[in-house]
């Protein structure tokens, strides 16, 4: 079969089994591990009414947000910053991380979009690069191409790179901070960036050339490659949660169930690859675990795709 090319940044298996939204699941270890970048741009581009809608509201809270950074005002910052998270979230459902899955969760991610967004919106460094940014975007030049308008291609690559530069030093920040360290469970790293990339380019794509769109996926990283594949052997199982049937291929300890977005443990048990010990299969089983006998360390998944 052919699909799209995709490996688990946690344990290194392929995506094989076929998905709705734009996130990709590990269906090896149930890892959050990529964004497809067209299946968002369908799911932005499904209501128009959403879409639209949701882009006056933004633009009315980023509004309402500079006037209280300009008195000074935290506080009301904090407040449409907050509300600002929480309409993109109840517009595009699907782009909630689908490891954000109790109300509790998603509390606690609001309140990290929005705590963080207050720290570098009052920050003079990011106020500095925030209006660099701007002057890069009034200086975009627009051409009339096959009857359409896009943007010149250098004045705009001068602009992505900018905002590629600073998103990836506001991330490195981000994640060093022990005050976020539960974002490298709900969030990893390399796909918060994409997050950031795919939100910055959608409103772009309507002006870029496809070359030039192209160009900036891979930029920022998104696969636009397909492979072929032989199917998997594997077994269906039951979703623990709505219990659905879902297929876990051969070597699966966690899989993604699709229709109600959540993660299903396969395996509970696995056997020291020195001792030969019985141990539980860890909350997250992409990663190294040590066994709780001889203290070596297992590579539940890994060795399979063989790096
Ligand atoms: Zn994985
Ligand atoms: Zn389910
Ligand atoms: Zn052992």
């Amino acid at each position: 079969m052919r699909i799209k090319k995709f490996r688990c940044i946690s344990c290194g298996g392929p995506k094989v089994n076929a998905y709705t939204t734009p996130y990709i699941m590990c269906d090896f270890c149930g890892a959050f591990t990529d964004i497809d970048f067209s299946v968002g741009i369908d799911t932005w581009n499904e209501n128009v009414g959403t879409t639209v809608n949701y882009q006056f509201r933004k633009m009315e809270l980023m509004q309402k947000s500079q006037t209280a950074l300009v008195r000074g005002d935290r506080q009301k910052y904090y407040e449409f910053q907050r509300e600002f998270w929480d309409f993109y979230y109840r517009s595009f459902p699907a782009y909630l991380p689908p490891t954000i899955d109790t109300p509790e969760k998603y509390g606690l991610y609001l309140e990290v979009c929005a705590v963080s967004s207050v720290e570098s919106g009052f920050d003079p460094k990011w106020q500095q690069y925030g209006a660099y940014q701007q002057q890069l975007q009034n200086a975009v030049l627009y051409i009339r191409i096959g009857g359409q308008t896009k943007a010149e291609a250098a004045s705009f690559f001068a602009l992505a790179e900018f905002f590629i530069r600073i998103t990836r030093e506001g991330m490195k920040t981000f994640y060093e901070d022990p005050r976020y360290a539960i974002m490298h469970e709900l969030l990893p790293e390399a796909v918060h960036f994409k997050m950031k990339a795919s939100m910055f380019v959608q409103a772009w794509l309507p002006y870029l050339t496809d070359q030039d769109a192209d160009r900036f996926l891979k930029m920022t990283g998104f696969s636009n490659e397909y492979e072929e594949v032989e199917r998997p052997d594997g077994n269906a199982v039951e979703c623990g949660s709505c219990k659905a049937g879902i297929f876990a291929p051969e070597g699966s300890y966690r899989v993604f169930c699709e229709r109600c977005r959540k993660t299903t443990q396969v395996k509970k048990q696995f056997f020291c690859m020195s001792c030969g010990s019985p141990n539980e299969v860890p909350e997250n089983p992409g990663k190294p675990i040590d066994c709780t006998r001889c203290g070596i360390a297992n590579r539940l998944i890994r060795p399979l795709f063989g790096s």
